[in-house]
């Protein structure tokens, strides 16, 4: 088909997710053909560096035959069966293996179609087995203001966005919020605090929200090791012990909701690993399959089955494809290639260098806080460095998606522009990067962002 076909019939049939389709009625939608490598092309041949690892999900990037070959072979041997009731050997041989590359005694895995349902399995789970175990009343969950953890009403619930709850309320009774570890701009950092005094105020907020809504009636707190919304909020040293003892005491569970940074994206294959944590709960997703096949998954610790194993009882819960023979097979490759390829070690070797490439854009007057881990980072823009001085709505909309986006992508970058907190540059590049890739990232971005200062001067 021609790309003016495409474009037509995408136009008239094709609802894209969370997307202006208005504005797509007169522009010109990017329309993606094939991608190799850390690379994708447009159906024009236009090529891309696909700075967001297609959504924070494709690790090992495009075009990998070895993932392919297996599903493919998979698909002609057992292409589908549901583990209800049953099992098939790759969803067993998977299960084992995440077993045992999750930290501590997180053993069980409960499969799910991606990660909004590995969410929502979580808040249930939490809720049927505190009921099992003679605490009905612990049901509410605590998660973080700005913190995203998907779109179905139980998810959506835990989200601490509130232009994306909102158009949905009423919503799952039992949420609340605290502080995210925002260091640049948190009301809880002031100058000269040390990492570790910020840690201990932000977990306090936790332990406040607990006090606040009754300690016998919180069943979970949901955090993501770096969070996402709001631009890559590290947490501060000793931020993650601190929340633990605080779930120890009141006995609620700490989840670690990891469907973007499990996978190598911080350079441990689950986030937790690199702060230091034992979560009751690993909830993942999107790099479980490098993107290859929808899949995602809850990681539970031994505990937390036992309710389950007495004859007569069961988790009420499930979904057709979850532990689809297909995907089992990708994400059986996708770990394959983890270990055969050290993905986890080229994070870890060339983080500093990305760290330091993006840092060295300090010098552009509107690149006011670069904050991430591993290949995960966040830019922070800001009107005026010295204040930290935000854009207005309209300013952000002019510089950042106006101006910024359509540049980044002329110049061939797919990052993500996002203004769900204060406006952030995005960046997730695919873990088989190298110093090229992570280079021609921050000559676009410099490049850009020039451009862009010199726009903003003139406001
Ligand atoms: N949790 C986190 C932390 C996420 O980043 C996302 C998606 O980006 C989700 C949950 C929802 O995952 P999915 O879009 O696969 O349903």
């Amino acid at each position: 088909m021609t790309n003016n076909r495409l474009q037509d019939l995408a136009r008239k049939h094709l609802w894209m997710h969370f997307t202006d389709m208005g504005y797509f009625q007169d522009h010109e939608i990017p329309i993606m053909s094939h991608g190799e490598g850390c690379y994708v092309y447009d159906v024009n041949g236009k090529k891309y560096l696909d700075g967001l690892s297609g959504l924070f999900a494709s690790q090992l990037g495009h075009g990998r035959s070895e993932i392919t070959e297996a599903m493919a072979k998979q698909g002609e041997k057992l292409a589908f069966f549901p583990i209800w009731n049953h099992a098939h050997p790759s969803a067993i041989e998977l299960a084992a293996r995440l077993a045992e590359l999750a930290p501590g005694d997180l053993n069980r895995v409960f499969f799910t179609s991606g990660g909004s349902e590995a969410v929502e399995s979580a808040w249930k789970l939490v809720r049927q087995y505190y009921a099992e175990t003679g605490e009905p009343r612990r049901y509410k969950v605590i998660s973080r203001n700005l913190a995203y953890h998907g779109t179905t009403m139980g998810a959506l619930s835990i989200n601490g966005l509130n232009e994306c709850r909102n158009t949905f309320e009423p919503l799952v009774p039992g949420t609340s919020y605290v502080g995210n570890t925002n260091a640049y701009r948190s009301h809880l950092m002031s100058d000269g605090m040390s990492s570790e005094e910020f840690a201990k105020k932000c977990a306090f907020e936790i332990e406040m929200a607990i006090e606040y809504q009754g300690p016998e009636t919180v069943a979970a707190v949901f955090l993501e090791p770096v969070q996402n919304s709001g631009g890559c909020f590290v947490p501060p040293a000793g931020y993650f012990q601190e929340v633990r003892k605080i779930c120890d005491k009141y006995k609620i569970m700490l989840v670690s909701d990891e469907v973007i940074c499990a996978f190598g994206r911080l350079g441990y294959m689950f986030g937790a690993e690199r702060f230091d944590y034992l979560p009751d709960i690993i909830t993942c997703a999107k790099g479980l399959t490098s993107a290859y096949a929808p899949m995602g998954a809850m990681i539970c610790r031994d505990y937390l089955m036992e309710p389950f194993l007495k004859e007569e009882k069961s988790f009420n819960h499930g979904i057709t494809f979850a532990g689809h023979p297909v995907a089992c097979a990708a994400a059986l490759a996708n770990l394959d290639i983890f270990e055969k390829e050290d993905i986890l070690g080229n994070v870890r070797r060339n983080e500093s260098l990305f760290r330091e490439l993006l840092e060295g854009l300090y010098d552009i007057p509107i690149v006011g806080d670069v904050r991430g881990a591993g290949y995960f980072f966040g830019i922070e823009l800001v009107k005026n460095k010295a204040t930290k001085e935000s854009f207005s709505e309209e300013e952000a909309e002019e510089i950042l998606f106006d101006f910024v986006s359509t540049r980044l992508v002329e110049s061939g970058l797919i990052c993500r522009t996002d203004d769900r907190g204060e406006p952030v540059i995005q960046l997730s590049p695919p873990l088989v990067a190298g110093p090229d890739e992570l280079r021609e990232i921050a000559t676009v971005l410099r490049a850009v962002l020039t451009d862009a200062a010199a726009l903003v001067a003139k406001l």
